[in-house]
């Protein structure tokens, strides 16, 4: 354990339970001293997410559904009154699309299907900043999370991986609008790993497979790398760094070609 986030105060958007890669920063912040607030998303994952912030020493367990402004205002409401109006980090890890589009062909895409995964996955992170920004008075720093399928064409990603282009162009334009209030604003594109999103998605255990066999370090990785990178965009070792997109993928994104070694799937 170490000091990093000692005094600060964050809320973590998108813990669906101990798979969910909220949970592997929320544990890296909890570990590192930071006092944690959690929002979930429908009554069904209360029963986790309560005993999961327990775990953390957080009793802060709100509800918010952020295709709902009325929802993602009462979230903040709450969150005002028990921290007086100060928040210095939010890690937004929250996406959904309708799993029917997450397979067969991206030109196939619905109007409605492509319109909500846009809302969920990509305004939210907006909108929640329009809200933070309001408590951030000294400074804070902001987290999403992407993934690879945005950068390039991916099987089964469709239309997710349109979403997360936008999400990472909206990175860069609220880093640009924030940054003159200390606020920084990053992404992790995490390589795949299983979580109960993931496994809406086409093939998930092939795309894991050549993952694993095809990326630098020969693995996948975990919520506990994800935990590790994301403490140091939220805390001052990442002081400098804003509107980034850091790949946390085992070097999966600077490989262009199978590996030689690479055993068939
Ligand atoms: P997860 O299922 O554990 O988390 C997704 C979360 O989104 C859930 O907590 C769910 O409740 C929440 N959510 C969905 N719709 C919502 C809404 N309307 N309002 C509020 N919350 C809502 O899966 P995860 O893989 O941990 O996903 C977290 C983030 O990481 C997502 O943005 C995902 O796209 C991204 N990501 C995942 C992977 C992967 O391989 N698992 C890789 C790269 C990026």
């Amino acid at each position: 354990s170490n000091q990093l986030m000692a005094g600060k105060r964050g809320l973590i958007m998108g813990l669906a339970n101990d798979k969910s890669i909220a949970w592997g920063i929320a544990k890296a912040l909890a570990d590192a001293g930071a006092e944690l607030a959690f929002s979930y998303q429908g009554e069904a994952l209360m029963k986790r997410v309560g005993p999961l912030a327990q775990q953390l020493g957080s009793d802060i367990v709100l509800p918010c559904d952020v295709s709902d402004e009325a929802s993602v205002d009462s979230l903040f409401d709450a969150l005002n009154e028990r921290w007086g109006g100060k928040l210095d980090f939010i890690v937004h890890a929250i996406g959904f699309s309708d799993k029917n589009e997450l397979r067969g062909r991206y030109v196939d895409t619905t109007r409605g299907n492509f319109a909500m995964t846009m809302d969920i996955s990509v305004y939210s992170f907006t909108s929640v900043m329009q809200r933070a920004e309001k408590m951030m008075v000294d400074g804070g720093s902001a987290l999403t999370l992407t993934y690879y399928g945005a950068e390039q064409v991916m099987p089964h990603y469709n239309v997710m991986g349109v979403a997360k282009a936008a999400l990472e162009a909206s990175v860069m334009y609220l880093a640009e609008d924030l940054g003159k209030k200390n606020i920084r604003v990053n992404a992790i594109s995490a390589g795949p790993i299983k979580t109960l999103a993931a496994s809406g998605i086409g093939d998930f255990r092939y795309i894991m497979k050549w993952n694993e066999y095809n990326s630098p370090l020969r693995r996948n990785v975990t919520i506990d790398d994800v935990g590790k990178s994301a403490l140091y965009l939220l805390s001052d070792l990442g002081s400098g760094v804003t509107g980034e997109n850091l790949h946390v993928d085992a070097g999966y994104h600077v490989v262009g070609m199978k590996a030689v070694d690479a055993p068939d799937i």
